[in-house]
């Protein structure tokens, strides 16, 4: 058994769901933070539990051919980019490989790889589908507010696992515009003598700062989340953000609100938004679909990986034109109303009642008649239109979109009765997708085809999407 303070030699042979690398020694699963398969490193045990223990990288006697020295200072201490210093290629192999062994040990697949697509590498090896250039590519950003010891405004990022904020000045992932944003916030804080809130006593005004742009269109949204009702001199703020935005070509300041959030809490939105300047939402298209979109809805972060996954997700829904379709856990209906244009009917479900707002509004914006979305939980909504066969309660295919914890257990039951042809899984967490499919696999539908996509390149987050068939009864 390892102990603490213990030292030890060990290979690095896999990365575990926060970024970690994993070794073993003595038995013990060891995570060792800044680590990569393949690295050998001297590892300093930090923390021992029972059969697992925590090490820090002391020093890397042979370092992994898979690393890559990262473009952002700050990638070893944000808990954003937990894989920047992992080769692009080898990142999108790992992601693939993770989805494949997922299946195999929770899926309860055998030889998933005969039935899972990706990129073919010229070698025979498959990777995640992903980007030509893995930065820049995140349209939405959420950056802390706060002040140092020194009394100084910080922006920027929780350094990883932590609550004390680091200070950015650009995030390579993001657009270029935000580097921009942030100093021109620092500005009003500053010359406006604004506070900043203080996680510890509950008190001052600015919390956050969230950004979004439309890739396409080059508007921008900023909203400001303030512990209070209203910030001081808004039209500083807005004048400043307007010259920021206006310092980078074909972007143009849209929309700033404040969203109010007076609780002590992880949480970074509170329930109440106010345009203070613009339009209250901005615009963007994923393929040909225009998007409305406001603060507090949640939209794609890679809106072009979303795009390539969309296509798939109307490939595996097979469309004809005859079909009534469900697209479960909608958002602001961006699978919806990509599959409109293809079925007879589309439902959508989302629980977020600006999301739903912005779902019909999306559809009369793009013309689209034949979609109709309810607020509420999928499990709830679904389940009672299945009892009371309502219409939709005969669907031909089903498509799921759910959070990282997957499905609800009482949806994949209503499924299961329900018994469409088809039910596209759209899962951003392959461990719960894997779990959901085992019991459907169970329950009626047998897996035909997974796709893996690199949505979010530099993190140990992926995107997979699976189809499942109705089995002959
Ligand atoms: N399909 C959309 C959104 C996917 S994200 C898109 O591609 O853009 C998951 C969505 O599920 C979020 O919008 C979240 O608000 C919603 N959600 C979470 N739990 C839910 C539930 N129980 N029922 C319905 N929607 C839910």
């Amino acid at each position: 058994m390892v102990n603490k303070n213990d030292r030890c030699r060990m290979i690095i042979e896999d990365i575990s769901s926060e970024g970690l690398g994993i070794g073993h020694t003595e038995g013990e699963a060891i995570f060792v933070k800044d680590t990569l398969p393949g690295d050998e490193a001297e590892v300093l045990i930090i923390k021992a539990k029972k059969n697992m223990a925590y090490g820090k990288l002391l020093d890397l006697i042979r370092p992994s051919d898979c690393r890559v020295s990262p473009l952002c200072d700050n990638a070893r201490s944000c808990g954003g980019c937990t894989l920047q210093h992992m080769d692009y290629t080898q990142q999108r192999i790992y992601k693939w490989n993770k989805v494949k062994s997922l299946m195999e040990r929770i899926g309860g697949m055998r030889s998933p790889e005969l039935i899972m697509e990706g990129e073919k590498l010229p070698d025979g090896r498959i990777m995640a589908y992903g980007m030509e250039d893995p930065y820049h590519f995140r349209n939405k950003m959420q950056f802390p507010v706060g002040r140092g010891k020194d009394g100084k405004v910080k922006v920027g990022f929780y350094a990883g696992r932590t609550h004390s904020i680091i200070d950015l000045e650009d995030c390579p992932i993001g657009h270029e515009v935000n580097s921009a944003l942030i100093k021109a916030l620092k500005v009003y804080i500053e010359k406006c003598n604004v506070s900043t809130y203080d996680e510890l006593s509950g008190e001052g005004l600015i919390r956050h700062m969230l950004t979004r742009v439309g890739f396409s269109t080059g508007e921008l949204m900023v909203c400001i989340v303030i512990n209070g009702d209203s910030i001081p001199a808004s039209d500083v703020l807005i004048s400043g953000l307007k010259a920021a935005a206006g310092q980078y070509e074909g972007i143009a300041l849209k929309s700033v609100s404040v969203n109010i959030n007076k609780e002590k809490t992880n949480r970074i939105l509170g329930r109440k938004t106010k345009t203070v300047f613009g339009s209250g939402h901005i615009t963007d298209y994923i393929g040909d679909v225009r998007f409305s979109i406001s603060p507090a809805s949640f939209y794609q972060v890679n809106p072009a990986m979303t795009g390539r996954l969309y296509e798939k997700a109307l490939e595996y829904a097979g469309l004809t034109g005859n079909e009534t379709v469900w697209d479960l856990y909608c958002g602001i209906g961006t699978i919806s109303l990509f599959l409109a244009k293809k079925a007879l009917k589309v439902y959508g479900v989302e629980i977020v009642p600006d999301a739903v707002r912005d779902a019909k509004e999306n559809a009369l914006l793009n013309g689209i008649d034949n979609a109709e979305f309810y607020e509420g939980k999928a499990e709830d909504v679904v389940t009672r239109i299945y009892s009371e066969n309502l219409p939709g309660a005969n669907a031909d295919v089903v498509v799921v979109d759910p959070p990282r914890k997957g499905c609800d257990i009482r949806l994949l039951d209503t499924i299961s009765e329900m018994a469409p042809k088809r039910l596209v899984y759209v899962s951003c967490d392959p461990a719960t997708l894997a779990r959901d499919i085992k019991y459907l696999t169970g329950n009626g539908f047998e897996v035909s085809r997974i796709a893996v996509y690199d949505q979010f390149p530099n993190s140990v987050h992926c995107e997979s999407i699976a189809l499942l068939d109705r089995v002959h009864r």
